[in-house]
């Protein structure tokens, strides 16, 4: 199954910048059968354990995040890029694998103590994830996990999510190397 997944994606080579091996999982969400596979597989890691909020990173994190929440039966929360949410927000800013950013979530979005777990679709450095668990912390939600699709452990954000930010990490497939 995880083979299947994994197989499902594909590697751009120097996309967005030379040097980047841009891991696409486009090529996932057209293949029916991998999609349900991923999907599936999430729900049934966090299924019977309270998860009553699924925070999804724009905007690959949607895609997934959106359908676990569905099939768990959770919230589902936005964490927006800069500018987008329209309530009062908080904000923090993050390094990309190729660039700098923010993101924001809704003050309001989180009770406090709820259990939650992080979706989006691809952990490298780390920066993004590291930004949104320090969002979902300050708004005082208990953050369970973080789940990626894709981790690119030699980037060490898995690493660094456990290790520095006492945040239990999960991934369904890795490509090594890079
Ligand atoms: P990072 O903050 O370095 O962990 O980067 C993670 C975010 O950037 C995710 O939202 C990914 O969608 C995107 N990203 C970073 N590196 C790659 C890559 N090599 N292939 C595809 N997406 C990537």
């Amino acid at each position: 199954m995880l083979k299947t997944i994994k197989a499902s994606i594909r590697t751009i080579p120097d996309y967005p910048k030379t040097g980047i091996m841009f891991r696409d999982i486009s090529t996932l969400l057209e293949n029916p059968i991998a999609f349900r596979m991923s999907i599936d597989a999430i729900v049934h890691r966090y299924m019977n354990k309270n998860i009553t909020a699924i925070a999804g990173i724009e905007a690959r994190g949607f895609i997934f995040g959106s359908a676990v929440a569905y099939a768990l039966g959770a919230r589902f929360i936005p964490i927006r890029k800069a500018g987008k949410l329209p309530s009062k927000t908080i904000s923090q800013a993050y390094q990309l694998e190729y660039g700098e950013d923010r993101i924001e979530m809704h003050t309001d979005c989180l009770q406090h103590g709820e259990r939650v777990v992080l979706i989006d679709d691809l952990i490298a450095t780390g920066g993004t994830a590291a930004a949104a668990i320090e969002l979902i912390r300050q708004l005082e939600g208990n953050l369970i996990e973080s789940c990626f699709v894709v981790d690119l452990p030699d980037l060490g954000g898995s690493h660094k999510l456990k290790t520095e930010l006492d945040c239990p990490c999960f991934a369904l497939c890795a490509f090594e190397g890079d």
